[in-house]
């Protein structure tokens, strides 16, 4: 016998359209590629989403087609996003940080019809745009520009076009399980693969990042999604927000540590999401701008590990509390956030830190578990300290990539992440690496993380790196790459010496390469791939 309860299909649409009826007047904050601002609502951003549908009605696409979009986070690019999916195309977020070759085979891959793209691509476009046979509009999400049009003459202006459509636009009804939004791996370890969401794991997966013990949002907050749109769809969080009708800030192109800090402090930011790098950039910032970031109640940090001294400076010196957690592409991305439970509070600061710096237990809707291999054969112990293959299933966990004929699944139906983890009992999980950055010295393993974390709470280094080096005795040994802070003098062996009695003696990195810049991709991760080219053979030469 079934309920008798409605079934309605969980569609992106019903997200703009409860913000719209239940936040209208919630502000949307953001920042064009020009540097200006521009105050909307979600009254606003709903209304122009429904114009921006009437235009892709005309260009006649069929339901499923790829809409692609070079973006940075402003209101345009979201109202694009829910027109895009709310219709029934699939919206393609694509970095445009990647080389052209990536983005055209990216691109051709994912069989883009249209592409819409922030002023500041405009070059980039012009670039490859002979090599996008199939792309049949160009659209910059800006207002007329003769200067681009001079560069891009069949290129179709967003401000224009909305301008003249009616705001009335009812949303198709489908199935759930269709296509919404399409997005590809960072490619930080390989070539970019192409993750299909759909509706359903998309609103399901903003249930779940709102709740109290993930990213905790509500109505109340003031958002800011330093993570890029791009990067995993802002992790969810452009259909979060709507989600709970919370404030949003976009901070458009400027992502480094004074522009985040003065929007911070100007729009009264509450919450803010983004990569270990983005923090380490803004608290320098606030440093030197003296700013208290008296708003700020939390931050969310994930897509690498967590440096412990981040941590306790947005604790102790801005009285943030950062929420750590992992996730990645193909997760949607969440799989873990680092809330503590009731029996936690009793805990001294201490003990309490060392549990806020793992990667935290899984929300309803996923599972973890770890195996002796990747094709998952043996689970292993949940005792906290047992390492394994990380593995993942769950209601927003990719099934297969984007045009492959195979499963990504193990045969019992489970994702391996490519992360090497514990569990414990609880379900807290702790990285200890990707099993590709993990530096096997003589047969045994030395988490890179682990090392970067120490270097990392050197008061002198503002930027570390650590990455397996070629050795001619024990296969890999680890080597330090380090950006000094600037004006230090600290020397290779004082950082050397810095790790005595910190970590096992045959742990220590071999050599430490200072450096004025360390590469870092689209999505602010360093490009460890880049650093082993560069230095994996620096021991062979010494
Ligand atoms: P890419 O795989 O190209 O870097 P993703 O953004 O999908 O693109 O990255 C996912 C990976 O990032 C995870 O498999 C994990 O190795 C790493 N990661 C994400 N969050 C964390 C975290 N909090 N701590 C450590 N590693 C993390």
């Amino acid at each position: 016998m079934k309920g008798n309860m409605m079934c309605q299909p969980l569609l992106i649409s019903s997200l703009i359209e409860h913000a719209e009826r239940y936040h209208a007047d919630t502000a949307v904050i953001s920042k064009n590629s020009d540097g200006t601002m521009t105050q909307s609502n979600w009254r606003e951003v709903a209304a122009n989403a429904r114009r921006f549908a009437n235009v892709l009605d005309h260009f006649q696409l069929t339901q499923g087609d790829r809409v692609a979009t070079l973006a940075w986070n402003n209101h345009r690019h979201l109202e694009s996003w829910y027109a895009i999916s709310g219709s029934g195309y699939v919206c393609h977020t694509i970095n445009p940080r990647l080389f052209p070759e990536q983005l055209t085979f990216i691109m051709n891959n994912a069989h883009d019809k249209v592409v819409i793209f922030d002023k500041t691509f405009v070059g980039l476009i012009s670039e490859i745009k002979s090599a996008l046979p199939r792309v049949e509009h160009f659209i910059c999400l800006d207002a007329y520009d003769a200067e681009i049009e001079k560069a891009l003459p069949d290129v179709l202006f967003y401000d224009l076009l909305i301008e003249k459509q009616s705001d009335q636009f009812i949303w198709p009804e489908f199935d759930e399980n269709l296509a919404s939004s399409l997005c590809y791996t960072s490619g930080t370890t390989g070539h970019p693969k192409g993750v299909l969401y759909s509706h359903r794991s998309t609103v399901l997966h903003s249930y779940a990042s709102c709740l109290p013990d993930t990213f905790n949002l509500s109505a109340k907050d003031n958002l800011m999604p330093v993570v890029p749109m791009f990067h995993v769809n802002a992790w969810g969080i452009p259909y979060s927000a709507a989600m709970v009708g919370c404030g949003l800030v976009l901070p458009g192109p400027m992502l480094d540590g004074a522009s985040l800090v003065e929007l911070i402090d100007r729009y009264k930011v509450t919450n803010a999401l983004g990569v270990p790098t983005i923090w380490q950039g803004l608290l320098n910032a606030a440093a030197n701008l003296g700013s208290t970031l008296p708003s700020l109640i939390r931050n969310v940090v994930g897509g690498a590990a967590c440096p412990p001294a981040m941590v306790l400076t947005f604790k102790e010196r801005y009285q943030c509390e950062t929420i750590h957690a992992w996730g990645m592409t193909e997760t949607s991305p969440l799989g873990a956030v680092n809330q503590l439970k009731a029996k936690h509070t009793v805990l001294d600061d201490t003990d309490k830190l060392s549990l806020r710096l793992a990667q935290g237990r899984p929300p309803f809707g996923v599972q973890l578990r770890i195996c002796d291999q990747e094709k998952g054969i043996n689970e292993l112990a949940r005792d906290g300290l047992t390492a394994g293959h990380l593995q993942i299933k769950g209601h927003w966990i990719v099934s297969h990539y984007f045009a492959a004929d195979q499963s990504a699944l193990t045969q019992d139906g489970w994702f391996d992440t490519g992360d090497i983890a514990t569990l414990d009992q609880d379900g807290y999980l702790k990285i200890c690496d990707r099993s590709k950055d993990l530096i096997k010295s003589g047969g045994e393993w030395i988490s890179s993380v682990e090392l970067e974390n120490i270097a990392s709470s050197h008061p002198e280094l503002e930027m570390v790196a650590v990455i397996a080096a070629i050795h001619p005795r024990w296969d890999e040994r680890p080597i330090l790459i380090a950006k000094k802070q600037a004006q230090s003098q600290v020397t290779a062996h004082e950082i050397l010496t810095y790790y005595v009695n910190k970590i096992a003696k045959w742990q220590i990195p071999d050599q430490v390469v200072f450096v004025d810049t360390i590469p870092v991709g689209g999505t602010g991760k360093i490009l460890k791939k880049e650093l082993r080219e560069m230095y994996g053979s620096i021991l062979l030469e010494s």
